[in-house]
């Protein structure tokens, strides 16, 4: 592609995007297709012959955007959003055109260096500690893959040589991300060695249960190793009580890994900095800026106390002469640390972002979408058909209708049918709720005024007589 094709196909590719920035609202959330309709539409082989890029964008627009779930649509509620910020979308075009991978300081110093500059500003936004490392990973649960190697590591360093275990445990709450389960299940600590430990009536980690599961593997000769608290579940974005888990985890020197995934920026605005009281201890933690931090997919850090536990983790007993790294003490090669070794210049994305909003700006967004999820919350509780399922905590809200399951099941399917929103459902003491996940960049007062309405609507004629 000569540079004056590339220029003119850009341009109408960006024009392309800034109209579906502007008119999202427009698209169905949800595609009205059928599984195996996109693989049905495009030929069984790939061309001979190369084709125009006109065709290929004309495909993309009549094919492959009607066959989209839009996460970037306004009244995506169902799981926590994402969102492509305009900010975000130049970061990550430019990213693809530098096309840099900074497996080594030397082979992307820019991308290696900005990675600890934004990271670094986060930490500061975030208050915790200087000393924090932190690096992107992909998405949360390849973070959380690595800390639970970490963990390992730290508590049976004879296992890189030898390969053998003892039966380490990790514990996390009911209400734990199945990531934690999934990176424990990859570091072969075996289903029967992770325990899920019971929670209160908001949802929220019980620290007695954990101590008691802890006392009792201890007296199986069985050896306790990591803990994962989260701040904002996924089902009711319910907190674990941070303080107490760390006292717990300091006495049985516990691997302390905290799931801040979603919640994590919350930390930004004064009045839930809160949240993070006690994560100063913790040896490494997890947040997403793919989630609520306005960036476009894929964007995880892991921020960690103790990098070089990570980097034993993976180092070999020769290095390979290709791959060494040098660079002196400021050079970071980031392979070190994480299983890939190529990686891309994810950090550029998160820089637009930060610069472009501010600090300031972020918190206004991040305020907004509270006060919204607090509206919501109000006017499901002055309706008598409806109840509040748990407590709302950031800018999730649960929910459900006072029926059964079932008809609960049956008006999430309605609304989501409109196509005019996308909500999940999830369960929350053996019930079914709904599930109004506020987080997208644009989503408005009136966006979720006009989903409560889309639902009234919906389960009207369907309530319990
Ligand atoms: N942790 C929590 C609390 C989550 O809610 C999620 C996903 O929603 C994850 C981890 C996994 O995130 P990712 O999709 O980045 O792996």
């Amino acid at each position: 592609m000569s540079p004056e094709e590339f220029r003119a196909a850009a341009h109408e590719a960006v024009d392309w995007i800034a109209d579906y920035l502007r008119d999202a609202r427009q698209y169905p959330v949800l595609p009205r297709i059928q599984p195996g309709h996109l693989v049905d539409c495009l030929p069984k082989t790939g061309p001979l012959r190369g084709e125009p890029i006109e065709a290929i964008l004309g495909d993309f627009r009549e094919l492959i955007v009607p066959a989209t779930t839009h996460w970037n649509h306004p009244r995506f509620l169902a799981y926590f959003a994402n969102s492509a910020s305009g900010p975000g979308i130049l970061g990550e075009m430019l990213c693809a055109a530098l096309n840099s991978n900074h497996m080594l300081w030397k082979t992307g110093p820019a991308a290696a260096e900005l990675e600890q500059v934004a990271l670094g500003w986060l930490r500061q936004w975030l208050g915790l500690p200087d000393q924090f490392f932190g690096m992107i990973h992909d998405t949360a649960s390849t973070a959380t893959m690595h800390a639970v190697m970490a963990a390992r590591e730290a508590a049976a360093p004879q296992i890189r040589i030898a390969g053998e275990y003892p039966p380490l445990v990790l514990y996390a709450s009911e209400h734990a991300n199945f990531s934690v389960d999934r990176a424990a299940l990859v570091a072969g600590i075996g289903l029967n060695h992770i325990r899920h430990i019971a929670i209160d009536d908001e949802f929220r980690m019980i620290p007695k249960a954990l101590e008691t599961a802890i006392e009792s593997d201890l007296a199986a000769g069985k050896r306790p190793f990591c803990v994962v608290p989260t701040l904002g579940t996924t089902s009711s974005a319910s907190l674990d009580p941070l303080p107490a888990i760390v006292a717990i985890a300091r006495r049985y020197r516990l691997w302390l890994h905290i799931d801040a995934a979603y919640a994590g920026p919350a930390a930004l605005l004064d009045e839930y900095k809160g949240i993070l009281d006690g994560a100063e201890a913790a040896d490494s933690l997890v947040v997403n800026p793919h989630k609520w931090l306005f960036t476009p997919m894929d964007l995880s850090i892991l921020y960690t106390r103790r990098p070089e536990v990570f980097r034993r983790a993976l180092s070999l007993e020769e290095t390979p002469a290709y791959i060494a790294a040098a660079g002196g003490e400021r050079a970071v090669n980031f392979s070190e640390y994480a299983l890939s070794l190529g990686r891309r210049f994810r950090a550029l994305k998160l820089w637009f972002v930060l610069r472009y909003y501010g600090r300031e700006g972020i918190e206004k967004i991040l305020r907004e979408h509270i006060r919204i999820a607090h509206d919501l919350a109000a006017w499901i509780c002055e309706d008598p058909d409806f109840e509040l399922a748990a407590p709302v905590m950031f800018s999730l809200v649960c929910f459900r209708l006072r029926g059964t399951d079932e008809q609960n099941r049956e008006l999430l399917d309605r609304v989501n049918a409109t196509g005019e929103a996308f909500l999940s459902g999830t369960m929350l003491h053996g019930r079914f709720v709904l599930r109004v996940a506020i987080g997208n960049i644009g989503t408005t007062a009136p966006d979720v005024e006009h989903v409560w309405g889309l639902v009234k609507k919906e389960a009207r004629g369907r309530l319990p007589v």
